[in-house]
């Protein structure tokens, strides 16, 4: 079966309901969303917390509650939804191949925007030494058994990793009952928010082991114990510091990937954040084709996804009227002190304001971010302190940004 639309949306969650949105609000009328599971906001709908919604609505909702209102808006606007919908394949020619239960689709669209949200480390990804018992899983899959299906996954935890999700679900598993021994931490700081060491761990005195990891699982069937051991300055097991914890539970909160899979086969080039390359209109290497949201860079806060889903939705309707003939390109870079930075481009045909959006690579404090286009410092920014677990977003105005620059750099560096 065929079909053809101006806009196709992949992904249903915060990003692609923000691009629903802003796709309507610039005037778009054919818009396709396709999401892959039976309902609308993506991971949201398994974050039965609250922390959502204080950008976008002034309120604190719960991942349900944001969701229901996003979708309750896109269903007062002319966007199609196909849901229990999988996107196989995209192409450059921008031709989609969708199975749904009506059967195989080839979408063909205009432009797409992909925010299909991020993957979770696995146990194979961090290599974890011993057995491989049931009972070792991600924080995400933990917190989908939990909050969506009902199914308390063990009454005797430990948590590898302190990203956000692992934190969260230190406290979800205590007021279910379960006894979290602990959460163990590679790096000498925390990965997750403050706000969610706080009120996550240290309310519920659960201990945080810094410059600590797990070094062995035990168990045949189910988990039965592991070591858990410090580390050294770099990350080096430091022999003679094992402590054996008796449990049947493992989560994993070691991080996020951008699930870039489809773009990638379709040749879209992959940026310094796991994510596809864009330039400022969030337009990947592949022309009319967008990205937002986790599957672009892993965000901390949904409200963010969901603006940079409006901008791409946004930069989708410009792109109606043609993709620009020539793309600029002036390159972004950084020096070592931060992770990654999104865009990776800067496309000077885009007559918005450039969104710089970047994570430290290391806690800071009393530091300076600096913007410098072809060698002239264009904005400066005095942080009291920084953290890796929160993105940082500095807006160029376009006015500031001359045409055929050369270089665009983000410095961070110590305030003297
Ligand atoms: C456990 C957890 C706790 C969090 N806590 C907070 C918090 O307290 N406050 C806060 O502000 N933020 C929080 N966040 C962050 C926030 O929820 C996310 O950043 C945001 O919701 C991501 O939105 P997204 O649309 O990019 O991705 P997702 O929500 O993951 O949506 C992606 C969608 O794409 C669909 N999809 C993927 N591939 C395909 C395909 N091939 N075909 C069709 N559909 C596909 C998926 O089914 C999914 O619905 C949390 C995140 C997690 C994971």
């Amino acid at each position: 079966m065929k079909k053809t639309v101006d806009i196709l949306i992949i992904g249903g969650g915060a990003a692609g309901l923000g691009a629903a949105l802003g796709a309507v609000e610039a005037g778009a009328k054919e818009i396709l969303l396709v999401d892959r599971k039976n309902r609308l906001g993506g991971i949201l709908t398994q974050c039965v917390h609250s922390g959502f919604g204080l950008k976008v609505f002034g309120e604190e909702l719960t991942g349900p509650e944001f969701a229901s209102r996003l979708a309750r808006k896109l269903a007062e606007t002319p966007v199609e939804v196909w849901l229990n919908a999988f996107v196989l394949s995209i192409s450059p020619a921008k031709e989609a191949l969708i199975s749904s239960r009506d059967g195989l689709y080839q979408v063909s669209a205009k432009t797409i925007i992909y925010a299909t949200g991020c993957l979770e480390r696995t146990p194979g990804m961090i290599q974890l030494p011993g057995t491989r018992p049931s009972g070792v899983l991600t924080a995400g899959l933990a917190q989908l058994y939990l909050n969506e299906y009902g199914y308390l996954p063990g009454k005797k935890a430990f948590i590898l990793g302190s990203g956000d999700i692992g934190l969260i679900m230190a406290r979800r598993l205590s007021l279910e009952g379960a006894k979290v021994l602990g959460v163990a931490e590679i790096m000498p700081y925390s990965n997750g928010l403050v706000r969610n060491k706080v009120q996550c761990l240290d309310d519920f005195g659960i201990p945080l082991y810094l410059s600590h990891t797990v070094s062995r699982v035990y168990g045949n069937h189910h988990l039965e114990a592991i070591d858990l051991v410090k580390v050294d300055e770099e990350g080096k097991i430091i022999q003679g510091t094992e402590e054996h914890i008796e449990c049947d539970l493992l989560l994993l909160s070691v991080g996020l990937l951008p699930n870039v899979g489809i773009l990638k086969n379709a040749g879209a080039r992959i940026g310094e954040s796991k994510g596809a390359a864009v330039d400022g209109s969030l337009m990947t290497s592949l022309p009319g084709v967008f990205s937002a949201g986790n599957s672009l860079h892993v965000h901390d806060l949904a409200d963010e996804a969901y603006l940079e889903g409006i901008e791409a939705g946004k930069a989708a309707v410009n792109c109606l009227k043609g993709v620009p003939e020539h793309r600029t390109m002036t390159p972004l870079s950084h020096n070592e002190n931060i992770g990654y930075l999104v865009p990776s481009y800067y496309d000077e045909s885009y007559l918005g304001d450039l969104l710089i959006k970047f994570r430290c690579r290391r806690p800071k404090e009393k530091c300076v971010i600096m913007v410098i286009a072809d060698g002239e410092i264009i904005k400066t920014i005095n942080k009291i302190s920084m953290l890796p677990s929160e993105m940082e977003i500095i807006r160029i105005p376009k006015k500031l940004l001359k045409n055929n620059l050369k270089t665009i750099e983000v410095i961070l560096e110590d305030r003297l």
